[in-house]
C-alpha cells in the first residue's frame, strides 16, 4: 500500500475539561494531582485515537483484499440495467439458471460469519435467499447482506436452487435464490412504525392498543394499520385484496362496453344538493357555495336525454352521514350505469342481474390465486355462494318481508311501507335465503315508493311499490337502482310530492333535459368498496379501501 494511502493519525483532541485545567495567567501553577490527572487523560486519548486509525487501516487493508468488492453495496453506475424477474415467474424451469430480481429485504438474519438469509418479498410473495462466504463472496459480503435493513429494496442476482427441504415460510417454497451479487436499490429507514408481517393477519375486533396472541405475535389494529397504510398495503393480503378490486372495476367496465355502453366523466363539483340536503358536503366555491356530488344520478340520466343510450361511469361517491359502522364511508368508488329500455324496466334489471353474476364468477375465476391468499387470513374469503344455474335469485320486496315475518320478526313499521328493511333485518333475509336458495348474490324488486328518492317511477299498477331493486351479498346491500320518471311533468309532481322545491337552483336543468323528450331509463348504483368486502367475507368496509374516508378519518 503506498504512502499517501495510509490513514493518518488523527491528532490527538485535548480532552474534555482539560482548558479549565491550565493554569491562569499570573495565578499560582496547577495542583500535582491536576497534573496527574491531565496526563492521564492525555494518554487515554492518544491511545484511543491510535486504536480508532488501526481500526481504520485494518477496514482500508480489509476493503482492499475484499474478494467481492463491487459486487454489493450501492449500486454501480456502471451496472446495466438487467431485466428483473417477477416472482410470479419463478418456476421449476429457472432452477438452476442466473436470475436477477428487485425485491424488499422481509428480513434478514446472520447465521454465522459466512452464512446469511434473507427473505425476499414482491408484491406480498415471499421467496429465500441465501448468501455462503465463498470466493469471490466475502465475509464482508456476508456480514453486508445480513444487516440490510429490513423492507429496504434490493437488487439481488443469484443461482436458483431448489432447497433441500421445503421452505415453508415462503410463498415460493421449492426456490432458493443463491446470492452472486446485491445492492441497495432504496435503503429503509431502520425503525418502522409497524411490522409488515404483523399486519398479515386480520386486526382484533377491540381498538385497545399493544395486545399480542397466543404465541405472542403482536396484533395490529386497524386503526394502526390504517394510520401506516402504505406499510399495510405491502402485506400479501392487502395485495391480493387491492387486485379484487381492480378486478371488479375491470369486469365491470368490460361487460359495460361489451354491451354498447359509454364510459362517462360527470362533475363532482354541483351547484345544488340534488338528493337531500343532509347528506352533502358543502364547500367553498370563489365567492359562493358548492356541494360535493353524492351520485352521478342526475347526470347520468341527462346522458340518457342526451341521446347516449346506454352509459357508466367508475368515480368517487361523497356522503356527509355520520355513520361510524363497519360498512359506511363518507367516500366511496361508485360502480354507476343508467339505459334505455324499450318496453319493461325488467330489461335493464335482467341486464344488471347477468351483469353481477358475470363480475362474481370471473372474479371467482380470474382471481382465483389471489382469493386463496386472502382466505389464509380471511376464512370466509372463497365460499361466497353463487346461484348454480346462473341466474340470479329475485324476489319482490313483499316476499322477502313474508320471509322474515314468518322467521318470527317484528316488521309491522315495515308493513306500513313508510320504513326500509333495518340493517339487521337485511342480514336476516340474507342467512335465509343462504339457507333456502343457497345463493349470498339476490334482489328485492319492487320496494315501496315512501322509502324511494324521487326520481322513481312508481308502479303503474300499484303506485304503492315502486320499479325499484336493490342487489344484495351476503345480506348486505350492494346496490341501488329503478326505473326513472321520464315525464316532466311526472317528475315535477313526484318532487312536490316529496318535498323536493323544483324551483330550486339547478333542478331547471334537469328538468329541461325531459322537456325535450326523452326515452324510458333505468339504472343503478353499485359500491366497489361494498362489493369487494362481501364478496370476500372482510369483516370492515375499510380493509377493501385503499385510502379511507370516514367521519374520523382524513388521512393518510
Ligand atoms: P345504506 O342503506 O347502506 O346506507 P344507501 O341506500 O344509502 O345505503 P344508495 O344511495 O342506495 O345507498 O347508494 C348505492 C350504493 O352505494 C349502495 O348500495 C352501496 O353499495 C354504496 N354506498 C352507499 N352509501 C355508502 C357509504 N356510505 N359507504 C360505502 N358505500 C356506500
Ligand atoms: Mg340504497
Amino acid at each position: 500500500m503506498a504512502d499517501s494511502e495510509l490513514p493518518h493519525r488523527p491528532k490527538p483532541e485535548a480532552p474534555e475539561g482539560a482548558a479549565d485545567a491550565a493554569p491562569a495567567e499570573g495565578a499560582a501553577g496547577p495542583s500535582k494531582s491536576a497534573l496527574k490527572k491531565l496526563a492521564k487523560e492525555k494518554a487515554k486519548a492518544e491511545k484511543a485515537a491510535a486504536r480508532a486509525a488501526q481500526e481504520k487501516a485494518q477496514a482500508a487493508a480489509q476493503e482492499a483484499a475484499d474478494t467481492a468488492k463491487g459486487l454489493y453495496g450501492p449500486l454501480p453506475e456502471s451496472e446495466d440495467v438487467i431485466p428483473s424477474v417477477k416472482f410470479s415467474g419463478l418456476t421449476e424451469d429457472t432452477h438452476e439458471t442466473e436470475i436477477t430480481v428487485v425485491a424488499r429485504v422481509d428480513n434478514a438474519r446472520v447465521q454465522s460469519a459466512k452464512l446469511a438469509f434473507l427473505m425476499l418479498r414482491q408484491q406480498g410473495q415471499k421467496v429465500q435467499a441465501v448468501i455462503a462466504a465463498a470466493e469471490p463472496i466475502s465475509r464482508q459480503m456476508v456480514k453486508w447482506t445480513g444487516g440490510v435493513n429490513v423492507n429496504s429494496i434490493v437488487q439481488v442476482t443469484g443461482i436458483v436452487k431448489k432447497p433441500e427441504i421445503p421452505i415453508s415460510s415462503a410463498t415460493l417454497s421449492d426456490i432458493e435464490i443463491h446470492i452472486r451479487k446485491i445492492y441497495m436499490i432504496s435503503e429503509a429507514a431502520q425503525m418502522l412504525p409497524m411490522q409488515v408481517k404483523d399486519a398479515e393477519r386480520p386486526p382484533p375486533e377491540t381498538t385497545e392498543e399493544g395486545q399480542v396472541d397466543a404465541d405472542g405475535t403482536p396484533l395490529v389494529t386497524l386503526k394502526t394499520r390504517l394510520d401506516n397504510r402504505v406499510l399495510d398495503l405491502q402485506t400479501e393480503t392487502s395485495q391480493a385484496i387491492t387486485w379484487i378490486s381492480s378486478g371488479v372495476t375491470e369486469l365491470f367496465a368490460e361487460y359495460m362496453i361489451k354491451h354498447g355502453s359509454r364510459w362517462i366523466f360527470t362533475p363532482k363539483l354541483v351547484g345544488t344538493a340534488t338528493e337531500g340536503g343532509s347528506g352533502v358536503f358543502e364547500i367553498k366555491y370563489f365567492k359562493r357555495k358548492a356541494f360535493l356530488a353524492q351520485s352521478p344520478q342526475l347526470y347520468k340520466q341527462m346522458c340518457i336525454a342526451g341521446d347516449m343510450e346506454s352509459v357508466f361511469e367508475i368515480a368517487p361517491v361523497f356522503r356527509a352521514e355520520d355513520s361510524n359502522t363497519h360498512r359506511h364511508l363518507t367516500e366511496f368508488s361508485g360502480l354507476d350505469f343508467e339505459m334505455t329500455f324499450r318496453h319493461h324496466y325488467h330489461e335493464v334489471l335482467d341486464f344488471a342481474e347477468n351483469l353481477l353474476v358475470f363480475i362474481l364468477t370471473q372474479l371467482q375465476e380470474r382471481y382465483k390465486d389471489q382469493i386463496e391468499t386472502i382466505r389464509k387470513s380471511y376464512p370466509k374469503a372463497g365460499d361466497f355462494k353463487l346461484p348454480k344455474d346462473g341466474k340470479a335469485l329475485r324476489l319482490k320486496y313483499m316476499e322477502g318481508l313474508a320471509m322474515l315475518k314468518e322467521a318470527g320478526v317484528d316488521v309491522s313499521e315495515q308493513e306500513r311501507y313508510e320504513n326500509d328493511f333495518t340493517t339487521a333485518m337485511e342480514k336476516q333475509l340474507g342467512r335465509i335465503i343462504r339457507e333456502k336458495y343457497d345463493t349470498d348474490f339476490y334482489v328485492l324488486d319492487k320496494f315501496p315508493m315512501a322509502v324511494r328518492p324521487f326520481y322513481t317511477k312508481p308502479c303503474p299498477d300499484d303506485p304503492t311499490f315502486s320499479n325499484s331493486y336493490d342487489f344484495f351479498m351476503r345480506g348486505e346491500e350492494i346496490m341501488s337502482g329503478a326505473q326513472r320518471i321520464n315525464d316532466a311533468k311526472e317528475l315535477e309532481a313526484s318532487m312536490i310530492a316529496k318535498g323536493v322545491d323544483p324551483n330550486q337552483e339547478g333542478f331547471e336543468d334537469y328538468l329541461n333535459a325531459f322537456r325535450q323528450g326523452c326515452s324510458p331509463h333505468a339504472g343503478g348504483g353499485l359500491g366497489l368498496n361494498r362489493i369487494v368486502m362481501f364478496f370476500l367475507g372482510l369483516p370492515n368496509v375499510r380493509l377493501a379501501t385503499l385510502f379511507p374516508r370516514d367521519p374520523q378519518r382524513l388521512r393518510p
